[in-house]
Formats: C-alpha cells, structure tokens, sequence
C-alpha cells in the first residue's frame, strides 16, 4: 500500500456498496467534501443481487415496510444517478406472483380491493404472463404487482467507483481500526483527517469493533445468471423462485437463504437447489453463465441501522439494508446525510439507539 498525501475531508466513507455509494452520492449533494475507502471485495451483497424493488411481498402479501415514502425517493435517487452517470439502470418491472391454491387467490383479492394497495395490485384486467404462457408450468393463476422496478446496482456502484477514482475521491484497500485515531472533534486515518468517519461495511461490520455490539445476523444467498435462448421473458416472476430479466436474453434467477452459513462462497448445494427449481418451473433449456453468492447484511428485527456511536460522535454508521437495499437505500441515506449535516433526530425506527441506551453528546 503506498502512502498518500495529507487529505482533510468532512467525512471518511468505509465500505462503497450501495449503501456507502448513495451515502456518498447524498453528501456531495449536501455539499460535504467526502473520501471513500473500500477493498472492492468480488462478494459484496449489492454485486450479487438483482436489485428488485418489490412494493407487495411475502406469504401475506403486505406492503413492505415504509415503501410509500421509499418509493418516491429511490425512483428520484437512481434517475439522477443514472443522469450523472450516463448510464440506464432504473427499470420499471411489473412483478408476476403466482398463485398456487384457491386461499392463496383469496388473499390476493382481499388485498386487491384493498384501497391503500391499489397503486401497487392490479385488479380487473387480465394479466399479460407474456412467454411464460409458453415456456413456464403455469401456476393455478397470477397476480401482478406494479410500481416496482429492477435496478441494475452492481453496475451503479462499479461506475460510481469509477468516477470516484477519477475525481481522486476513492482509495481501494482494507481499512485498519489499528490505525484509526479518534481525537478531540475529528478522526485521523492513515493521513486522512476527517470530521466524521461513516461505516457502511455491509455484512463484515461484525469486525467493527465501535459497532460490534449491534445485532447483526447476515443472510446467505445464492443466485445463478442463466442463459435462456428461446424464451423472450419481459416480466419479473416469482414462482417458488424469482426469474428476472436482464439484458442479451440473460435472467437472473435466485436466491437460496441461508441463516446458518460459514463462509460466502457459492456451494453445490446452493446450484443444485437453483437448478433443480428452474428445471422444474422451465419447459425449455437453459444454460448457467454464472453462480453467485454474498452475505445480506441482516438485522435481527430487519430495519435499517442509522445512528452515531454513543460515545465518540465523529462515529456513523449505515448498514442492515438487508434483502432490500434497493428500496431501503436511498431515503435512509437521505435520512442520515440530514443527521449529519442539518442536525435532524434519526427516525427512531432505523436508530441504532434502539439496541443501546442513548448516552454522549
Ligand atoms: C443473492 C442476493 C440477492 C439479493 N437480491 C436483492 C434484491 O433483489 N433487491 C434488493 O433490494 N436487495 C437484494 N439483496 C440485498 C442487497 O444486496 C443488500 O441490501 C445491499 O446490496 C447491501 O449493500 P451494502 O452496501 O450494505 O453492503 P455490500 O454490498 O456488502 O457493501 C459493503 C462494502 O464495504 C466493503 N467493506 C467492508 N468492510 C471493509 C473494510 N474494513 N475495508 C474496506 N472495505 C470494506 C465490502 O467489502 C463491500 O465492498 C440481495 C442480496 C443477495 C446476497
């Protein structure tokens, strides 16, 4: 690692997946000058995921939590992204959920004529399933949840970074707590002097010893990329497995869930399963192009965590953006940037102050 110059920032950003990337992105915003550090680790979650906002999920089909005022922000968010970067990665998806049994189609009804569902359930009309008519065992009917979108966030945070390294803005290494200096109203890091240092250390901040005490869990998934040349495929579909398009006739197709892992590495177990479920939900050939796997940073009661070390206020964090980071990440982001330049309480909701008593400054 060679030495660089003295650099004095108003905020350290550790960790530059898609929470400390829109972090980033929000505190240029707010004008704060800003020096990331990240080891550009190949099993990162957000280089992994599909990047599904999904409005209505689950067995119940209940609205995801907070995705009213999620929503808004994210589309807004990945836009001006998509703007700055001159790249498209914001795509609108209709979701298709099949229905496998008469209470399964009753409970989407009581949702459907459910009047605070109706931007996201479509009622009436009948559902386009497109070629999966054609090359996908249907399930007994479909639901259709609109007001979603697919984002592509690997490649968000692989040009983000890009254009950080070219402002000079990025240094890619591991960070090293040894050498962390928190002093009077700053930090100092290996030359760096900073007013704040924010932690978005994704499923490894279970190493951050300021903020080990917090209840991590992390969530192993596993995903294939999947070639399938026949199929013209348009819609997400979750059937047992979600199938999401991408681009050159390539589908993303996962995910395993795994609370009890010991490392992040793509098993046989986890490609069997996938294989095994596509081969059975398919009625044409597909070929596997790729096989991932990365740790979803989990919370034990799966809410964001914002919030400031109780003891050395120059410490944040962002993390337990979880299986929706998506969704999650912009408005909190957005959220902490406002704690952190205008002073605004963290919505107690997402404050890393509910697993610890509020103490310091
Ligand atoms: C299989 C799978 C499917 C998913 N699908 C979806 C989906 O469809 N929709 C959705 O919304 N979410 C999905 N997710 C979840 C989503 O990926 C996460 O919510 C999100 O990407 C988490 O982002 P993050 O920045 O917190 O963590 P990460 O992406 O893990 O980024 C953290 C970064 O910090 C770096 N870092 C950590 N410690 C250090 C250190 N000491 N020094 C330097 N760098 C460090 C890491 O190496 C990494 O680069 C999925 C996840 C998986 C695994």
């Amino acid at each position: 690692m060679t030495e660089r110059k003295q650099l004095e920032v108003d905020v350290l950003v550790v960790g530059q997946g898609l929470a400390g990337t829109l972090l980033t992105h929000f505190l240029l915003q707010a004008g704060q000058s800003v020096h990331v550090i990240d080891d550009d680790y190949p099993r990162a979650a957000t280089k992994v995921a599909a990047g599904i906002i999904n409005p209505v999920t689950g067995r119940r089909y209940v609205k995801s939590w907070y995705i009213d005022r999620l929503l808004p922000t994210a589309e807004a968010t990945y836009q001006q992204l998509e703007k700055q970067l001159g790249i498209i990665i914001y795509h609108p998806q209709k979701v298709l959920r099949a229905l496998f049994n008469q209470r399964e189609e009753n409970d989407w009804l009581v949702r459907a004529y459910d009047p605070s569902y109706q931007a996201y359930i479509q009622t009436g009309e009948k559902i386009d399933i497109g070629d999966y008519s054609r090359y996908a065992i249907p399930a007994l009917s479909y639901g259709e949840v609109r007001g979603g979108a697919q984002v592509d966030i690997g490649e968000l945070i692989g040009r983000y970074r890009a254009y950080l390294r070219s402002t000079g803005m990025i240094s890619t290494e591991t960070f090293n707590f040894q050498e962390l200096h928190i002093e009077q109203n700053a930090i100092d890091y290996r030359g760096i002097k900073a007013k704040t240092i924010a932690f978005c250390e994704g499923a490894k901040a279970k190493n951050n010893p300021y903020f080990s005490d917090l209840p991590y869990e992390g969530n192993k998934g596993e995903a294939l990329i999947v070639k399938i040349t026949k199929a013209d495929f348009q819609k997400i579909l979750k059937q047992g497995i979600f199938i999401v398009p991408l681009t050159n006739g390539q589908y993303w197709v996962g995910s395993t869930s795994n609370n009890y892992h010991t490392d992040d590495r793509p098993t046989e177990e986890g490609r069997n399963y996938l294989v095994g479920k596509l081969s059975e939900l398919l009625t044409t050939n597909f070929e596997i192009i790729e096989h991932r796997a990365a740790i979803r940073p989990t919370i034990k009661d799966r809410r964001p965590l914002i919030g400031r070390h109780p003891e050395h206020p120059q410490l944040y964090i962002f993390n337990g953006l979880g299986t929706k980071g998506t969704s999650l990440g912009p408005y909190w982001a957005d959220q902490l940037v406002k704690v952190l330049t205008e002073g605004h309480i963290p919505d107690p909701a997402a404050d890393i102050s509910r697993f610890r008593p509020r103490t310091g400054k």
